[in-house]
């Protein structure tokens, strides 16, 4: 690595940490972003610093234990989870973590980005599942991490944020941007009454089609539920779970006549699982139920 190259990741560093604040991604001092400069080396943010004002010279270089090289100040305080992604993903050059209000609203109420809404969503990043809680800077951070981060370049952070990842600094920044547009998209559609999904047909052609925009999801999309695709439990995830009807016109909800859900799986909804009815779906139920009665 010659100076010239590390003093322009540096800059880099700078850039998109002016970006993250801009935005609103991070307040006060949130946040932290790193580069792998060499096999052994990271760049990293230091320790207290609001990314919005940072410049090249307080950057802080360690090695993959996290213990500092270079720099005059403290590394990072999520140092750990970042080293983490390193470990589990040799393909992954740089790593940003933020908290965008939108994406960590929806990490806080419990629910991932894994509905198939928006096409672009589904060529790249593909689902963005939630690492349960841990303590921040503790090692519980880096342990809910790994069971998502081999099959996925972004994550929620359940009561806390989200972290990308990418082959740059840049590729991981775009991703947050994509992750909080996503979920302002997510929310709005559900204020006014629910996305409308797009069939798995459709999720299987726009897997396809990954790579088309230079960036490709790291595993491909799970066809069943019930495989070990990030749906919770301690397994690692190995693919990605993409909820969408498996017919066009299927609806993602139960069919009330026959109790079958996505389309042709017996899936029976979570206790705390939101589904929606139709008005007329609703008096079919409470007609059958009537009937029952009788
Ligand atoms: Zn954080």
């Amino acid at each position: 690595m010659s100076d010239v190259s590390l003093a322009q990741l540096k800059a880099d560093i700078v850039e998109v940490g002016r970006r993250l604040y801009a935005r609103a991604f991070v307040a006060s001092n949130d946040g932290n972003i790193t580069i792998r400069i060499a096999e052994d080396r990271l760049l990293t943010t230091p320790k207290n610093v609001s990314k919005g004002f940072m410049t090249p010279d307080i950057m802080v270089i360690v090695d993959m234990d996290g213990k500092k090289v270079a720099g005059t100040s403290d590394a990072s305080s999520e140092l750990k989870m970042h080293l983490e992604v390193y470990r589990q993903r040799p393909d992954v050059k740089a790593v940003v973590h933020a908290h965008p209000a939108l994406a960590t609203g929806f990490a806080v109420a419990g629910i991932p980005l894994d509905r198939a809404v928006l096409a672009e969503v589904i060529c790249t990043l593909g689902s963005i599942p939630i690492a349960q809680y841990a303590t921040p800077s503790t090692q519980e951070l880096p342990n809910a991490v790994r069971q998502y981060i081999k099959a996925h370049d972004g994550l929620l952070l359940a009561n806390h944020g989200a972290l990308t990842v990418g082959a740059d600094v840049f590729a991981a920044y775009y991703k947050m941007e994509t992750i909080e547009h996503f979920a302002k998209i997510s929310l709005t559609a559900r204020l006014l009454g629910g996305e409308r999904l797009i069939s798995q047909e459709e999720v299987l052609r726009l897997q396809s089609l990954r790579g088309l925009y230079g960036i490709a999801a790291p595993a491909p999309i799970c066809l069943d539920d019930d495989v070990s695709g990030g749906g919770g439990g301690v397994i690692d995830a190995t693919c990605q779970v993409v909820r969408s009807p498996d017919a066009p016109g299927t609806r993602l909800v139960p069919d009330p006549a026959s109790g079958v859900a996505f389309g042709g799986r017996d899936r029976v909804p979570g206790d705390d699982e939101e589904i929606r009815l139709t008005y007329r779906e609703l008096a079919a139920l409470i007609e059958d139920a009537v009937q029952k009665l009788r």
